[in-house]
């Protein structure tokens, strides 16, 4: 759930925005002019602003290039303008989507939803899982069950490249080249060694994988056991 701003002049259109998002858990504000919402954008620091074209003291392109100019925050823009040059202008001018009135709630719920989880990649990770595994790439941290895996950095490595592909068949000499940095030469024996140590930590065996499955004479691949 985000924290939303809406900036809409229309006495209906307002309220009946606000209620909507709110029952769908959002924490809303709202703003009914062009520069009291680019001040409340600058202060509240929301989530997402919800920024409607056709403002009585400035319009909503230039609330938009002003915000932008001091903000990355996501901006759906709420035009009744459907013409293309002005909505085309918006994306130039960094709206990150637009709805054409009128629209659904569920539109806009829906466009929500894909602008925060677009903007979202960037600033929360999402953490790499697998069955039981869970790796959170930027704190180097695995866990496999809930508990805490203590993993070298080649083995870190080598884990998150293969589960960053889950079900794929990696071969060794490509596991030497984006791992171990082995364009040219390199040996499978060290690729050997380093599977059967993430094994053992992972509590498995080559004769009884769970994860780390090696297909004789191509590669490895990590599969989710519990599929
Ligand atoms: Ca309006």
């Amino acid at each position: 759930m985000a924290q939303v701003l809406i900036v809409e002049d229309d006495p209906q259109i307002r309220p009946l925005l606000m209620r909507a998002l709110d029952e769908r858990g959002h924490a809303v504000a709202s703003a009914a002019t062009g520069m009291s919402g680019l001040s409340a954008a600058v202060e509240t620091r929301p989530d997402l602003v919800i920024l409607d074209l056709g403002l009585p003291d400035v319009d909503g392109g230039q609330v938009l290039t002003m915000l932008r100019s001091v903000s990355d925050v996501p901006v759906i823009v709420a035009t009744a303008r459907d013409d293309d040059p002005s909505l085309i202008a918006c994306l130039d001018a960094g709206a990150d989507d637009y709805l054409v009135k009128p629209f659904s709630t569920a539109q806009l719920e829906a466009r929500i939803r894909a602008v925060l989880r677009r903007v979202g990649g960037g600033r929360r990770e999402q953490p790499l899982t697998v069955g039981g595994l869970r790796i959170q790439v930027a704190a180097r941290r695995v866990t496999l069950d809930g508990r805490e895996l203590d993993l070298s950095p080649r083995e870190f490595d080598l884990l998150r490249h293969l589960a960053e592909r889950p079900d794929e068949v990696v071969t060794k000499r490509e596991l030497l080249t984006d791992v171990w940095h082995q364009a040219w030469g390199g040996s499978d024996k060290t690729v050997d060694v380093h599977l059967s140590w993430l094994r053992r930590k992972l509590g498995e065996t080559a004769a009884e994988p769970r994860y780390l499955h090696t297909v004789r004479g191509v590669g490895v691949r990590l599969v989710d056991p519990t599929d």
